[in-house]
Parts: C-alpha cells; sequence; structure tokens
C-alpha cells in the first residue's frame, strides 16, 4: 500500500496550481490574449542583464567539472561568505556564513526549516491569511497549525489573539512579509511587538519558540519602508529567502536560510537544518545559480513595473466598487468577493475568462487572490471584464447587494 496522505496531495492540486493549469488549457481553446490568467506569482519582468551576463561568464570562463559539480552540501563557502557580508552591510546585522544553509528556493527553505524544529504534535502559528504551502510542510512534519486571523480591513496581525493562540505547545511561529496574498509589509513596530509577545510567552512556559520569516518578496515593497531585518529584533529567529521573485528566477530554484547566531544554541539548530535539508535530499543546491549570486547580490528586476501594474488595477478596481487591500509590497491584491463565497465567485470570474485565486486554501473565506505579476497589457484588457462583472453581478443580486 502506497503512502495515501502523499497520494491525496498529488491528487488535488493546490488551488493556485488547478486554475493556472485550467488557465493554459484555456488559452489554447480560446487564444492566450482572451485569458486575463491572475492565477499564479510567476514574475513577469525579466531578471536584470547581470544575471545573464554572469551566467554566460561563468560558463565561458569555468573549469566545466568544478562548475556543474557538486558543492558543500551546505552551499559553496564563498557564495555563503559573500551573501552574509552583504546581508551585515544592508541590514546591519552579524549573521554568519556557516550558519547559513543555500537551498533550492523559499519552499525548501521553509521545510527544511520546518522539519528540523518540529517534534510531532509541536503547535505552529500562522497569521492568516498565509501562503496554502505551510499547512502542507507543517503538517508533514506532524506539527498541528494553530491560526491567528487578522484584524481586518487591515489584514495586519491581532496581537491580542496572537498572545491568546501561544500555548506551551508552540514551538513555531511563521510570518511572511510583504504578504502572499494581501500584499501588507510589516513594520518595525509590528515585528518588535510580535518579537515582545514571543519572548515574554517563551520565558513563562520556559521553552525556545522560533521566528521563522519568510521574505520570498523582501525587496519589493513600493513605499518608503525600512524593511525590519529579524534577526536584529529576536533572537530565536530564521530567514528563509529565495532569488524567485526579487531576480526573476522561480525556475532555477535558489534560496537560502540563515539563522541568527544569538539564537540559543545556535550551532545545535544549524546541525538540524543541516540534518533535515540531508533527510528530504535538498543537498548542493544548483552550483551554477550558487555561482551566480555574488555579483547579482543588490540588483533586483524592473520592481516599478509591479507598482505600475498595481497602481492600474488598484484604482479601477476601487472605482468598479469592488472592496481592495492596497497592496504596500509582493504583487498579489486581496480583494472581497462578490458573495460571501470565494470558490463560487472565482467560478464565476471564469465565465468572465478572469482567472482568480480563491482564498479558503489562504486560510481565510471570502476573497479572492489577484496575481498581478503579469504584462501592463493584460491589465489593461482585463478591466472591462472586472466591469462587467460587478456590474452584473449587482443586477442579478440587486438586494442583497445593496
Ligand atoms: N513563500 C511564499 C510566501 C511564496 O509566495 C512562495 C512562492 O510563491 C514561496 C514561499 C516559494 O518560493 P520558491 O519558488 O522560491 O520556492
Amino acid at each position: 500500500m502506497i503512502n495515501q496522505e502523499m497520494k491525496n496531495l498529488g491528487q488535488n492540486a493546490s488551488a493556485i496550481r488547478e486554475l493556472f493549469e485550467y488557465g493554459k488549457r484555456r488559452k489554447q481553446e480560446i487564444g492566450e490574449e482572451n485569458v486575463f490568467d491572475f492565477s499564479i506569482g510567476n514574475p513577469s519582468v525579466p531578471s536584470p542583464q547581470i544575471v545573464n551576463e554572469t551566467l554566460i561568464n561563468l560558463i565561458n570562463n569555468t573549469e566545466s567539472t568544478h562548475l556543474h559539480g557538486y558543492t558543500s552540501a551546505a552551499g559553496d563557502i564563498n557564495v555563503r561568505r559573500k551573501i552574509v557580508e552583504y546581508l551585515n552591510k544592508k541590514y546591519n546585522c552579524q549573521l554568519d556564513e556557516n550558519l547559513m544553509y543555500l537551498t533550492v528556493g523559499a519552499a525548501a527553505s521553509l521545510t527544511i526549516s520546518i522539519n528540523a524544529i518540529l517534534n510531532s504534535d509541536d503547535e505552529v502559528i500562522l497569521f492568516a491569511p498565509y501562503f496554502p504551502e505551510y499547512k502542507v510542510f507543517v503538517e508533514k512534519a506532524k506539527g498541528i497549525i494553530k491560526i491567528v486571523k487578522p484584524l481586518e480591513k487591515t489584514f495586519t496581525p491581532d496581537f491580542e489573539m496572537f498572545e491568546k493562540t501561544i500555548t506551551s505547545k508552540t514551538k513555531m511561529v511563521i510570518i511572511n512579509s510583504p504578504n502572499n496574498p494581501t500584499g501588507v509589509v510589516l513594520k518595525e513596530n509590528e515585528i518588535i511587538k510580535i518579537s515582545e509577545i514571543l519572548s515574554k510567552k517563551a520565558k513563562e512556559y520556559n521553552h525556545d519558540i522560533y521566528l521563522l520569516s519568510d521574505e520570498p518578496y523582501r525587496e519589493l515593497i513600493y513605499n518608503d519602508i525600512n524593511y525590519p531585518f529579524i534577526t536584529n529584533y529576536y533572537n530565536n529567529s530564521i530567514v528563509c529567502y529565495s532569488f524567485s521573485k526579487s531576480l526573476s528566477l522561480p525556475g532555477e530554484r535558489i534560496g537560502y536560510i540563515v539563522i541568527n547566531p544569538t539564537m540559543n544554541d545556535a550551532s545545535s539548530v544549524y546541525q538540524a537544518i543541516c540534518g533535515a535539508g540531508r533527510a528530504l535530499g535538498f543537498v548542493c543546491a544548483p552550483s551554477l545559480f550558487q555561482y551566480m549570486i555574488p555579483s547579482c547580490l543588490g540588483y533586483t528586476s524592473d520592481l516599478k513595473i509591479y507598482k505600475d501594474n498595481r497602481d492600474k488595477l488598484y484604482q479601477a478596481l476601487t472605482s468598479y466598487g469592488y472592496e481592495v487591500v492596497k497592496p504596500e509590497g509582493a504583487f498579489y491584491l486581496f480583494m472581497k468577493a462578490l458573495g460571501d463565497d470565494a470558490i463560487k465567485f472565482s467560478s464565476l470570474a471564469k465565465k468572465y475568462e478572469l482567472l482568480l485565486v480563491p482564498s479558503d486554501s489562504f486560510g481565510y473565506g471570502g476573497y479572492v487572490r489577484i496575481s498581478y505579476c503579469v504584462p501592463y497589457q493584460q491589465i489593461e484588457l482585463s478591466l472591462k471584464a472586472f466591469k462587467q462583472l460587478i456590474d452584473d453581478y449587482k443586477k442579478t443580486n440587486e438586494v442583497e447587494y445593496e
């Protein structure tokens, strides 16, 4: 008998992937330009030129057996050193290359860290709405998920609920800023508050509680907000990062985990990270892309394009009467569904060729996620459909809607 849990996961694709696959089929049927696919977070802006230049340079000037060979399981030490030097300078922190582990993207960073820390039945707190794969990763590690709902309208953390949700079994808290799916960015005062609550509770229960910061969108912030780097605020913190979004390289699978050197027993935690990487088969991230990193640190794709998309979409949707959370970062827009049932609304939107992900799998019902990392032209073309959708909805649901 095979593992039924795994079979179920394979059989039931995530709501995002299901819609993405539907979009591919639909585009073949009616033409690419007629489907407004807002399903997946696949960056639409090309990587900065430095990426290809570096890769070409590496291919032309590095001995092939070295370039394509295994590195250390945790990644090349010189690459790790360069990343750490960059982060220490940028965020004024004191990271250590010997506490960094290069991975195949944020997904691997997360699942390695979660498996390294959790024992069966440990509780993990997620702030809703959250990236749906957290649930898969935590449950596979036999953890128990506890959800903290956000404050309405702002989608910022409800600190009172957060504090109440922490128990003697809480082992980890996951934060994600800028957030997928709301685009909300945690400010310094909020990070301080989370850290204070956690420190207080860890002391009360006399055990370590780890704060994992999932930050693949760290550079995608549109307002003038300084990113509060988590290791400067909380000792038992772990950073999971990926170059997927900042450099538009999601298919190349490259990222890292770095743990705070001031963490309690940091070297044991790092050994557990290395052990989880080994047990999960995530050793030696792609070497060509490891070697690319040092030259590309500090570069990003042209993020202004996403800001233009956000502004256009936000302005249009609110003017049509939709209720939308204004994103401060990432490239997602969280929009209230028309009617209470987001799944039903997503199906209705499909009739207008709008592919919007229902929010239920993000641990929060009644909304849809719009991934606006698409060509600007798609946004312009889609607006008629968004307008038609709400106008028709108002007509057929006049009494309820008013
Ligand atoms: N975490 C969040 C919040 C994400 O949105 C994503 C991808 O969209 C990931 C992690 C996974 O990133 P990666 O593609 O680098 O594995």
